[in-house]
Formats: structure tokens, C-alpha cells, sequence
């Protein structure tokens, strides 16, 4: 057929909007005459050898165009790569509890500053104070946005036109530009850097106290470790100099845990309980790592410095919304229940996985994904080392079971990772020794997994 054939014979929009029915209700009539406009326009521009498409053909090319516009770059997928708290993937994934309290917060008014026993105004962090307080054996407790917020208006509340005594081996940058120098000028805060890079003693602090210090900080050094000739002063010691001196100790510990990890198997972590128990006069700690709950960033400690830091005007730049507070209550009171709180918090159910079961699954998902493969490419399973991620346990990894894929070349492999990327539920692997490896240790829903696969397209991989 000509192209000037092909040109008469396409349907008009009209036509092809009176077969649009079930597409208009979905995407509305703006978007799918724009979508149909915009297709019928590409084939005037590049006519089809094969002759003018079908009405219900262009409808079909109109709808696929809609649909990729409108799918999420947040839509749930599969973290196979390893690392349970993956900062990339949003970290922690939520109790159902606490999906539920947060769904209900968000469909509803619900009393967040205002309280139901008097009828008169009441505070937002009220939801979590007495829990905190109860889980950390703090005497006051707040919450802000995220861990780096809690820092910044910790230091600057009670450090402000002052200087920090810090460790040299705890000056330390996570990820996503958080280095704590930096905040610390932003804080308005001076840094009095102590001792070496390897090794800070009691009299390195003692030696630097003068008049014009407020406070001494503490920080968890998360995601690296120094090995060697190393000496860092115990958190007890750093305490009792910031009481001789009458400054108070900011101890940041980074991702904090409210249990005892060796209770799972997995290397000790100091707790919050334990921090504050040592003498801190405030803590510090992330929501959204080793808690299991959604972003925020905890502060406990001192009563008198807490309501200090609820003073700062800063709080009010920093402070959480209803859904996340209704989040986070309901993920701190799985706390009250220990038994059960592996099976009930995604995090700690992840990290107590046992590799034998994480195994069997890698050994019952392996012939599916054998036969979704081309004969080029091969699949078996493996054995793998899971991390905790987000700066918990940074030199520990725990024993984990996956599937090894590999591609006749490395082109191969790239077409591979991007067809998983692009799944309906994406499939997120990590790349090791030029093969894709997929931890199992975090998939619980294997029948979404299995379907996930099932629309990879049959000639993607060709
Ligand atoms: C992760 C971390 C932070 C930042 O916490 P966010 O919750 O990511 O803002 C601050 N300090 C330490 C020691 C950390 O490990």
C-alpha cells in the first residue's frame, strides 16, 4: 500500500474515540484524544509498509501510551538485592499494623492535636512520648522529620554560637550528603574535633574542655569500621566528663535498636535503652532502619532539653504529619509484645529468616525461572551474604540463599536487569562477579514474584 494510501485510510480521532469507552472512564477524554491525536500523528509521519492500522489497532497503540504515562516510578517492587534496608528502596517496609493505623489516619480527622479526654488542645508528639519514654526508659522523649533532622535541631538547640567536642574517628558521612561537619555548621555549632582518626582517649576530651563548649557529641560511626590500633572512649566514660563539666552528651547512634539483635543471631548493637541507660543526656536514632517503622528521627533524653528542642523554631519546620505518627505508634507497640515481634515486624522477620528455608525457596523458584530464560541464558541456585543496610552492622553480613542469573555476554546481562526493572512489579537484583543475583532472604510473596515473571514480554530477551 502507498503511503498516500495508507494516509486516506487511517481512522479519524472520532472513530477511534466511539470504540474508546472503558479507555475514557479509566484515563478521562482529554488524555485519550490527546493519546489517540499523538498516534495517529505518528503514523501520518511514518506510515506503516503493511498498510493502515485497524480502529480498535490504533485504540490499543493509544491505551499502551497512556498506561506507561501513567504507571508509578513508586509502584511496589521486589528488593532481591541483598540489603534489607535499602535506602534506594525506601528502607524499611511497614507492619501491617502499622499500614493499617496510617491508611485510617489518612481517610479520617483524627485527634492529632487535640485530646480526647479533656476536649482541649493537645500536643502531636503526645502519640509517641509515652511509648518512647516506656521502650527506651527515657524521661522525655520527640520526634521529627528524619535521624539527620533530630541531629540538627539536637545540636542546635543545645549547642548553638558554642562548640562540640567530637571524636576524629566519628566525623563521619552516610550517604545522601549527610556529613557531620556540615550539619554541624548549619546547626550553628562549632566542631572541636578530639583525638585521631584511630584512636580517642578519656583525657583527648578532657583535654579540650574549655568555658566555651556545650556539649559533647557521640556518633554511631554506621557504615564503616576502623580496624587495628584503634581506642574509642565507652559511651559511660564520654558521659561522666560531659557531667563533671555540666555540658550535656549528644549520643547520634544512627539507626538504634530497641532489642537485643544477638537475641536473632545477629552481632550485638548497643540499644537505645542501653544508651540512655550509660548516661546520655539525649539520643538520637533513625525510624525507618533497624526500628522497622516509617521515616522519622527520634530524640529522648533529659526533660529539660526535650522541651528545649520543642521550643526551637526549627520543630515546627521538622514535625511529622498524622499518617506517619499513626504509623509509628502502631510499629513502636509491636515493641510491647516480644514474642512476637519478629513474625509481626517486616525488618526483624527479614533478618531472622533461616538460610535453610531461604534455600528451599531458591530450590522451588529455580525451574520457573529456568523456563522463562532463553537456552542462552542460565539460572541455579546459589548461596549469598544479605547486609543490614543503612548503616546497622556495616562490617557484618548474615548467610543467604538467591538465584544466580547469568547472560551469554554482558549485553546480555544489561538487557536482562533492564527487563526486570521494567516488570509490572519491578524485580531489583545486584550484580556480582558479571552475574545478576537475586537474594531470596526478603521475598515473602512468591506467587506475586512468579506472575511478576510471567509478563516479561517472550521475546524481550531475543
Ligand atoms: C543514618 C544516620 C543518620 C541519618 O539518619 P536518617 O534517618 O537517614 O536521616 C544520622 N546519623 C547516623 C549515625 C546515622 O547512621
Amino acid at each position: 500500500m502507498s503511503d498516500k494510501a495508507v494516509l486516506r485510510s487511517l481512522p479519524s480521532v472520532d472513530r477511534v474515540l466511539s470504540l474508546a469507552g472503558a479507555t475514557v472512564a479509566r484515563f478521562g477524554r482529554a488524555e485519550v484524544t490527546e493519546a489517540v491525536r499523538a498516534v495517529l500523528a505518528g503514523l501520518r509521519q511514518d506510515p506503516p509498509a503493511s498498510g493502515a492500522p485497524e480502529t480498535a489497532t490504533v485504540l490499543a497503540l493509544a491505551e499502551a501510551r497512556l498506561a506507561e504515562r501513567d504507571r508509578s516510578n513508586l509502584r511496589p517492587l521486589f528488593n532481591l538485592t541483598g540489603t534489607v534496608l535499602h535506602t534506594n528502596l525506601g528502607r524499611a517496609v511497614l507492619a501491617e499494623a502499622a499500614i493499617e493505623a496510617a491508611v485510617a489516619a489518612m481517610r479520617d480527622a483524627v485527634a492529632l492535636e487535640f485530646d480526647l479526654g479533656s476536649g482541649r488542645r493537645g500536643e502531636r508528639d503526645d502519640h509517641l512520648r509515652g511509648l518512647l519514654c516506656e521502650l527506651t526508659g527515657a524521661e522525655d522523649a520527640t520526634v521529627v522529620n528524619n535521624n539527620a533532622a533530630a541531629v540538627l535541631i539536637a545540636l542546635n538547640t543545645l549547642g548553638a554560637g558554642r562548640g562540640a567536642l567530637v571524636s576524629r574517628g566519628e566525623l563521619i558521612e552516610i550517604g545522601g550528603a549527610f556529613r557531620m561537619p556540615d550539619i554541624m555548621a548549619r546547626a550553628g555549632v562549632r566542631l572541636v574535633e578530639v583525638g585521631t582518626t584511630n584512636r580517642t582517649h578519656l583525657r583527648d576530651y578532657e583535654d579540650a574542655l574549655s568555658p566555651e563548649i556545650g556539649l559533647i557529641l557521640k556518633v554511631h560511626p554506621s557504615n564503616y569500621r576502623i580496624e587495628g590500633f584503634t581506642k574509642a572512649v565507652a559511651g559511660a566514660e564520654i558521659a561522666g566528663i560531659a557531667r563533671a563539666a555540666g555540658v550535656p552528651m549528644l549520643n547520634d547512634l544512627g539507626s538504634g535498636t530497641l532489642v537485643d539483635l544477638s537475641r536473632l543471631g545477629l552481632a550485638k548493637e548497643p540499644t537505645v535503652r542501653e544508651a540512655v541507660a550509660e548516661g546520655a543526656d539525649i539520643v538520637t536514632f533513625s525510624g525507618d532502619k533497624l526500628l522497622g517503622g516509617p521515616q522519622a528521627g527520634f530524640i529522648v533524653g533529659r526533660r529539660d532539653l526535650i522541651a528545649a528542642i520543642n521550643r526551637n523554631p526549627m520543630k515546627r519546620a521538622l514535625r511529622l504529619d498524622k499518617i506517619r505518627l499513626a504509623a509509628l505508634a502502631a510499629t513502636l507497640k509491636l515493641y510491647r509484645d516480644p514474642d512476637r515481634l519478629v513474625e509481626r515486624l517486616p525488618t526483624l522477620r527479614f533478618l531472622a529468616r533461616p538460610v535453610a528455608e531461604i534455600e528451599a525457596q531458591a530450590q522451588r523458584l529455580l525451574p520457573a525461572l529456568a523456563r522463562l530464560l532463553p537456552p542462552a541464558f542460565t539460572a541455579e541456585a546459589c548461596s549469598c551474604r544479605s547486609q543490614i543496610g543503612s548503616g546497622a552492622l556495616p562490617a557484618e553480613t548474615i548467610p543467604s540463599a538467591g538465584l544466580r542469573l547469568s547472560a551469554p555476554d554482558s549485553g546480555g546481562l544489561d538487557r536482562l536487569t533492564a527487563v526486570l526493572r521494567d516488570l509490572p512489579r519491578p524485580v531489583i537484583g545486584h550484580l556480582r562477579d558479571g552475574a545478576l543475583v537475586l537474594d531470596l532472604r526478603t521475598l515473602e510473596d512468591e506467587p506475586g514474584f512468579l506472575a511478576s515473571l510471567a509478563a516479561m514480554p517472550a521475546d524481550a530477551l531475543a
